[in-house]
């Protein structure tokens, strides 16, 4: 059979269970994909095509033995390079940790081992996962699929890429702020970001840790709904994790409500977004969601608090850095403070660096007070609106992202119009709140996906995948670059 790696997750699962391919020969075909089309999409700072060999052929002499399998039996996937994976680098696309090798495994990848999947490779992204369009790499460098001369979105890009371009047929990603979910928009795919305390942070390189989430990256509501259900759920190894069984989702939204916010809907959005996003609503009105207007007013404030919490956050997790315990090491050093001043000013790129600064900002005293404080009281009151909001609806829509992709280079001088493309997906993980990109149509202007994002209440997942599912449906599934 040909074109096997260009399979669903859930068709590959049902060959494998009817015995008419192997995971081998499956693992085959996604490398071959791989090799052949990496070179144009750059998905990946290494890959583990030995291993996933051994590991398919360890599967199939479990099959062929009748053992009991896991749910994700034989298939591959990739998962981002800031999750380790004993044995292989975790670089998070940094100096800092080029060659870097994972000590231990993440609960992530232990839970993707239990499922018996079949991890390929680890996908490039934003240095420490810092930026929305995967350019602050200092490895490889993803690219879009649909325009390789365009961004692939990020930070987890290289997750997007691989799924989009069809190598793999979902991936492992992680959103601190909307790195899972605007690569996916960016892309054409589907991305959750799931209720903060459903998947385990253990073993995975911080970012801003009251932000960071793993979740799935797929090219259809059922393979994401498979791989959430599988890496999802309660770990001592990780104290902010909740008892949480994923039970599954519907595909019906009648008698749903779904809320509108206009404060997501502003000027900075760009018109050919709004016009698809509106789409998406009146596809899902059409069967038979009622749309209700409502309000989230301390929108306009949570860029300011995202970045200020984050850079908080991220300059305290990056203190570990010091060119003494793991990782890069600066060079012709007399002392141990010159020691840390050569190791951080090389190791580190210039986004890395300026949050650091930032963050030791905010937190210093006499600052801490005028933005740190502030910006934790902001978060609160964010999460109260969104409380108050779901009192009267059930799931709320927005853009996943106010932009389509742009030209590799084009914002580079403006950092903080990158930041500002944020707004959309920030708010959740302030909230705490699940949320999802689900890909609606193109902007005919440059024949980019555009994304809408589905907003769930906590620990709600369900309640987004039903309505992914039954948009799914209702459009007659999504779009996949021909490659
Ligand atoms: N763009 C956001 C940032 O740079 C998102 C990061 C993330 O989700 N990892 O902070």
């Amino acid at each position: 059979m040909d074109k096997l790696y260009s399979l669903s997750a859930k068709s590959m699962k049902e060959l494998l269970e009817k015995r008419e391919v192997s995971s081998v020969e499956i693992t085959k075909s996604v490398i071959e994909r791989i090799e052949k089309t990496d070179k144009d999409v750059c998905a990946y700072n290494s890959y583990n095509f030995e291993n996933a060999l051994k590991n398919a052929e360890a599967v199939d002499a479990k099959r062929a033995k009748g053992e009991t399998l896991g749910a994700l039996a034989g298939i591959p996937l990739a998962v981002k390079d800031n999750i380790h994976v004993k044995g292989l680098k975790t670089t998070c696309s940094s100096k800092m940790l080029e060659n870097f090798v994972a000590p231990f495994n993440a609960t992530v990848t232990d839970k993707l081992n239990a499922s018996d999947a079949i991890i390929v490779g680890k996908t490039t992204m934003d240095e420490f996962a810092m930026g929305s369009s995967g350019e602050s790499s200092k490895l490889a460098v993803a690219k879009n699929p649909w325009d390789t001369s365009r961004i692939p979105g990020g930070s987890s890009s290289g997750s997007a890429v691989t799924v989009a371009a069809s190598q793999v047929p979902f991936a492992m990603g992680t959103d601190t702020g909307g790195s899972i979910r605007m690569p996916a928009a960016y892309t054409g795919v589907l991305g959750l970001k799931p209720t903060y305390g459903t998947v385990s942070r253990y073993g995975i390189i911080p970012l801003a840790s009251s932000f960071d989430q793993a979740g799935p990256m797929a090219r259809n509501v059922d393979d994401l709904a498979m791989l959430f259900g599988a890496v999802c759920g309660r770990d001592t190894k990780d104290a902010v994790t909740k008892n949480y069984t994923f039970d599954g989702y519907g595909d019906s939204v009648k008698g749903m409500k779904i809320g509108v916010p206009k404060e997501y809907y502003g000027e900075g959005v760009q018109p050919a977004v709004k016009e698809r996003v509106f789409e998406a609503i009146e596809t899902l009105k059409a069967q038979g969601a009622e749309i209700i207007d409502i309000s989230l007013p301390s929108t306009e404030y949570a860029l300011a608090a995202y970045y200020i919490i984050c850079c908080a956050e991220a300059a305290s997790n990056l203190g570990r850095y010091d060119g003494l315990r793991y990782g890069f090491r600066g060079s012709n050093t007399s002392n141990v403070e010159d020691l840390y001043l050569t190791t951080r000013s090389e190791g580190f790129g210039d986004e890395v660096k300026r949050r650091i600064m930032l963050g030791t900002c905010v937190l210093s005293s006499g600052y801490s007070d005028a933005y740190y404080k502030r910006a934790k009281l902001l978060q609160q009151n964010l999460a109260a609106e969104f409380t108050e909001a779901f009192k009267s609806c059930d799931v709320i829509i927005t853009p996943s992202i106010a932009l389509t992709a742009w030209k590799f280079g084009e914002k580079a001088g403006n950092p903080a119009e990158v930041y500002a493309a944020d707004i959309c997906t920030i708010t959740l993980n302030i909230a705490g709140l699940p949320g999802m990109s689900v890909p609606c149509g193109f902007d005919s202007s440059n024949n980019m996906p555009v994304g809408f994002q589905i907003i769930g209440k906590k620990f709600r997942e369900s309640d987004i995948l039903t309505v992914a599912k039954c948009y799914e449906n209702a459009v007659g599934g999504f779009a996949v670059k021909e490659f």
